[in-house]
This record gives C-alpha cells, sequence and structure tokens, in this order.
C-alpha cells in the first residue's frame, strides 16, 4: 500500500529505518516505538507509518490501527510496568503541543506524584455556552 511520506519528518525516517528506534511493534499500517524523552519510563508512542499530520485528515482505518497498537502497548504497559493508571494522549497541532507533525498517540504510564501536567479540574461551564457550541458542532458533523 502506498502512503504518504515527508523526507523531513523525523519519523518518516524512522519508518524507513534511516533513524534508529526501540522498535516495539510494526505492521502494515502502524509502528510502536519508545519516546526518547519520556514522561516516566515506559513511554512509547503508537505512529502511523504514513504521513498524515493530524485526526482531521488522516483516513479512519488507519487512525483506528493506531489506536488498536496503542492499546496494545497499553496493555503490555499495564501488564509488565503496574504504572499508577496510563494516559493515551493525541496532539493535533502546535497549539495543543504537537510537535511532531505526524499523527501518533502517546502512551503515558503514570506515577503518583509525577506532576506531569495533564489534569484539569473540574470547573462547571456556562450551560448556555456550551449548549451554543454544540448547536454549532452538530451541524457541522
Ligand atoms: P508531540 O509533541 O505530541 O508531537 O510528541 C512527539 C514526541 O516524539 C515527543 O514526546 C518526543 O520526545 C518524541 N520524539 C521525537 N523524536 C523522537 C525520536 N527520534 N525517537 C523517539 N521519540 C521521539
Ligand atoms: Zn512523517
Amino acid at each position: 500500500m502506498s502512503q504518504p511520506t515527508d523526507a523531513d519528518c523525523i519519523f518518516c525516517k524512522i519508518v524507513a529505518g534511516k533513524i534508529p528506534c526501540f522498535k516495539l511493534h510494526e505492521d502494515e499500517a502502524t509502528i510502536a516505538f519508545m519516546d526518547i524523552n519520556p514522561v516516566n519510563p515506559g513511554h512509547a508512542l503508537s505512529v502511523a507509518k504514513g504521513h498524515w499530520p493530524t485526526v482531521d485528515v488522516i483516513p479512519t482505518a488507519i487512525l483506528a490501527a493506531v489506536a488498536a497498537t496503542a492499546q496494545r502497548v497499553a496493555t503490555a504497559v499495564t501488564k509488565e510496568l503496574k504504572p499508577a493508571g496510563v494516559n493515551l494522549l493525541q496532539a493535533n497541532g502546535v497549539g495543543a503541543g504537537q510537535s511532531v507533525p505526524h499523527l501518533h498517540i502517546h502512551i503515558m504510564p503514570r506515577r503518583a506524584g509525577d506532576n506531569v501536567s495533564l489534569n484539569w479540574g473540574y470547573t462547571p461551564g456556562d450551560m448556555k455556552e456550551i449548549e451554543a457550541i454544540y448547536k454549532r458542532l452538530k451541524a457541522a458533523m
């Protein structure tokens, strides 16, 4: 299957074998490897083999394959490392903290008191505002 690629992309280079990685898994559509800047031990990435930057442009079946690989890695992380919890995180765009514009899901083991700032408190929203945004989104789907 021919997939888009970008010669300047670090993950495309990993997919092509031009840059080494600690590879956990590979199949037709995805690859999973260890993150080299782990927030906690066991932090890994499930990555599409093709170069699609974000969820709004990647084919649905490929996104599903990336999710399935993330599930496989998260299961191994849970069984083997027994973390306090695991976050799956996927960023779209620089404004969301995406540094590599090639779709991937982080598998992040969590430890008590690790101070990884992904958790936000519950602040009740304005129902009128929620409803107004809901109507716009519903119409866009
Ligand atoms: P994001 O900021 O969500 O785009 O995540 C990109 C992730 O890729 C970061 O957590 C980086 O640590 C990781 N990363 C960047 N280059 C490499 C590499 N060569 N091998 C493994 N992980 C990498
Ligand atoms: Zn790429």
